[in-house]
């Protein structure tokens, strides 16, 4: 076999991107390559079709896959999985082996391809099982392509797989999504035959991942223990300036920062990942990348890798990379769109309006299954993107809100209610409405017809979930996508079917289950500001789920009708829920901790010790002005406001240390109380509010005290130094 490696390096330099997108993976191209073709025939008809990999199989293809990385200078390769921590995790192991005699060989079988067995007591089990019995072992998951990452100064094989139990449960975020991606294909495969649709054999989802992230300077970020320990700011004062100007907005990118994103930009390009748009966001020093959209698993593993990427390239450029989904407070933050279609194995997306009237029919069905699984399921997908980071973003003045409603546009609503109120009969008028849909894909064009506060906004030919947090990975939100499309597609097909079975024409039956369901979930629909006090209203008018914390959001998992869903479409079990639930709310307790004793850290070191100087600064310039006064003719007046510059500097101090020492209090309470779900919600109630409370003193005293005292870096440095 030839060597790639020098090829690749000229050709990064000096040639289109097209020429070596990809280039470090084993894909469709190396496959070819490096198999025979009966091998590489055989496989992709077995990544086709799901099936498993036969043993004969996975030794030739390992076989292949070690040249290639070789080749291209790997030495180790490792599983690259998806544990319940929300990141990733590899365990790297070199090909090399000794021989018998002592001779030095590099070695990768087939077994080792399709199988390893990492340690799994060191990952979260959710408490599925035991330590002692930790056996766990990840597998190949050949539908997502190897690739090769680069790391200090060499290359690991990374093989992306499924991490699951010796009993068969999902102890990753992988796992879930994949089954998913099988449940809602079924039962959109179903529907399509209920509306004539056939010789579709698979149905796909797809996921656009559009990341927000900030950039710090890492010689201010590494003085702040709360960047360091907890991806957000504790302390800081809002400066002057801060977003009021929108001037951020798509303006210039600084070349410093345009420099990391071209590295960022051809890492991501190496590795087959289609970054397509950059652009600053609202917020100083906040930036967005986003790839062309994959099929949704996919795009979950590229999201992932963008993360991972952006944090080394970040690291090496003098930058540190937050990811947090309010790292300032006052300041926008950072969230991850989730772009999210569906479509079939034939090329159709099934939710752009198309241009006949059957297409329209069917656009308008899958349209309205979404309105029906996000109205029914919207606490779960609030659960969805629940976390830590997320409870400060959602519902702050510039982030969609703790409440779950989708925005169609003005057309479609036009359509919707044309449709309920009986203007439009599909049997005798598809001329009527093809008319009106046509129009869809133009209207969207236009940017007023965009609503930019919605959580769940149509835009064109697809769902944009903008609430998914920044940090998080996006395999949950589109796992329950999935599953809530599914139990919302059956539900139509079950409708549809009793209607043709009690006699029924079959048009008849899909306009009659259409309108039907158009008026049921017509509370899911608001068209209105999500920023505003109105939705709030509408909220509680509507019914609608209003699940302001993490922990009143996790306890969705609870509900046994919520449970029900994911078991009945195969996607969890009981045991998988009840240690996705644990795990969860264990991260969300565990997380708050560190954030109160980081914030304790800072003020007893950092805060206190600062303001305690500078007061003794001014106090001995007040005594020895006092003790000039009469000499220098200083007037009582003047002499008093020094004093009361003292005094207003002494009491807040004294207010600072006094609640510091509560925070202590407050922080150990929730050692004492009974069960996860008990210290989660005195984290949200309680500790995290006390916290915001000592906050403001800090920030107070951190506009008053001699710059040159004040150790930390400031909000201005951070956000408007380049
Ligand atoms: P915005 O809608 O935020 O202005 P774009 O139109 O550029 O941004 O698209 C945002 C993301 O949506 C991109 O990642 C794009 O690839 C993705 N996207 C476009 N079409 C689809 C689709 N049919 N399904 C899923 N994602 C899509
Ligand atoms: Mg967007």
């Amino acid at each position: 076999m030839q060597n790639n490696k020098e090829d690749h390096l000229s050709i990064e330099s000096k040639h289109a991107v097209s020429s070596y997108f990809g280039a470090m993976t084993f894909d469709h191209k190396a496959m070819r390559a490096r198999l025979p073709k009966e091998v590489f025939q055989s496989l992709q008809e077995t990544i086709k079709a799901g099936r498993e990999i036969t043993e004969e199989i996975a030794g030739v293809v390992a076989h292949g896959m070690k040249e290639w990385a070789m080749d291209n200078g790997a030495t180790h390769y490792t599983h690259w999985f998806q544990p319940m921590t929300g990141s990733t995790a590899e365990k790297h192991d070199a090909f090399l082996s000794i021989d018998r005699d002592g001779t030095a060989i590099e070695r990768f079988s087939g077994e080792q391809l399709i199988q390893g067995e990492p340690d799994a007591s060191s990952f979260p089990s959710g408490g599925m099982r035991t330590t002692f019995e930790a056996r766990g072992y990840t597998a190949w998951d050949p539908s997502s392509p190897a690739f090769l990452m680069k790391g200090g100064s060499g290359l690991t094989l990374c093989i992306p797989t499924v991490f699951i139990s010796y009993n068969g449960e999902a102890l990753d975020a992988k796992t879930p999504l994949l089954r998913s991606m099988n449940a809602v294909s079924k039962s959109a495969v179903r529907l399509l035959e209920v509306l004539g649709v056939t010789g579709v054999k698979r149905v796909k989802t797809f996921a656009g991942i559009e990341q927000e992230y900030f950039l710090v300077d890492k010689k201010y970020s590494a003085e702040r223990p709360d960047l360091v320990m907890c991806g957000r700011t504790l302390l800081g004062a809002l400066p002057p300036k801060g977003q009021q100007l929108e001037d951020h907005y798509f303006g210039a990118i600084p070349d410093r920062v345009l420099e990391f994103m071209q590295e960022v930009e051809h890492e991501l390009y190496l590795l087959g990942i289609p970054a397509k748009t950059r652009h600053n966001e609202v917020a100083p020093h906040q930036f967005e990348i986003a790839p062309v959209f994959e099929e949704a698993n996919i795009s979950v593993d590229h999201n992932l890798l963008v993360m991972e990427v952006m944090r080394k390239v970040a690291d090496k450029k003098g930058f540190a990379l937050l990811m947090m989904e309010k790292p300032f407070a006052g300041i926008n933050g950072s969230g991850k769109h989730n772009n999210w279609s569906i479509g079939t194995d034939t090329g159709i997306n099934l939710l752009d309006p198309g241009d006949t009237p059957e297409e329209n029919i069917q656009f308008l069905v899958f349209l309205v299954a979404v309105l029906k699984g996000v109205y029914k399921r919207a606490d779960v997908l609030r659960m969805a993107i629940a976390s830590i980071g997320n409870d400060h973003r959602l519902g702050a003045n510039e982030a969609p809100p703790a409440v779950v409603t989708a925005f169609l546009g003005e057309l479609l609503e036009r359509v919707l209610d044309a449709i309920e109120s009986g203007k439009i009969d599909l049997k005798t008028e598809k001329q009527v409405l093809n008319l009106g849909l046509s129009q869809v894909p133009v209207v969207n064009k236009d940017y007023t017809d965009r609503n930019r506060t919605s959580p769940f906004a149509f835009t064109g030919n697809k769902f944009e979930f903008r609430a998914v947090g920044s940090s998080q990975a996006a395999s949950v939100p589109n796992m329950v996508l999935n599953t809530l499309m599914a139990e919302a597609l059956d539900d139509m097909a079950d409708a549809m079917l009793a209607k043709i079975s009690a006699g029924k024409d079959r048009d008849t039956a899909i306009l009659e289950t259409l309108r039907e369901e158009i008026t049921a979930t017509k509370n899911i629909r608001y068209q209105g500001d999500n920023y505003s006090d109105a939705l709030q209203q509408a909220a509680v008018e509507r019914g609608l789920p209003n699940l302001k914390n993490t922990p009143q959001a996790l306890r969705t998992l609870e509900s046994k009708d919520v449970q029900a869903m994911f078991i009945k479409y195969g996607v969890l079990s009981h045991e998988e829920i009840d240690s996705r639930l644990n795990i969860r709310l264990e991260r969300y307790v565990k997380g708050v901790d560190i954030e109160a004793r980081t914030l304790q850290l800072m003020l007893k070191t950092l805060v206190i010790p600062d303001v305690s100087e500078y007061q003794g600064d001014i106090s001995s310039s007040y005594n020895n002005l006092a003790s000039a006064a009469a000499e220098i003719g200083l007037a009582d007046k003047a002499l008093k406001s020094q004093a009361k510059h003292l005094k207003t500097l002494a009491e807040n101090l004294s207010l600072l240390i006094d609640l510091t020492e509560e925070l202590d209090g407050v922080a150990e309470k929730m050692e004492t109380l009974d069960g996860e779900f008990a210290k989660a919600d005195y984290c949200a109630d309680v500790l995290l509010p006390f916290m915001v409370k000592v906050r403001e003193v800090a920030d107070r005293l951190e506009l008053m005290v001699d710059r040159s005292r004040w150790q930390l870096p400031t909000y201005s440095e951070m956000l408007f130094e380049h």
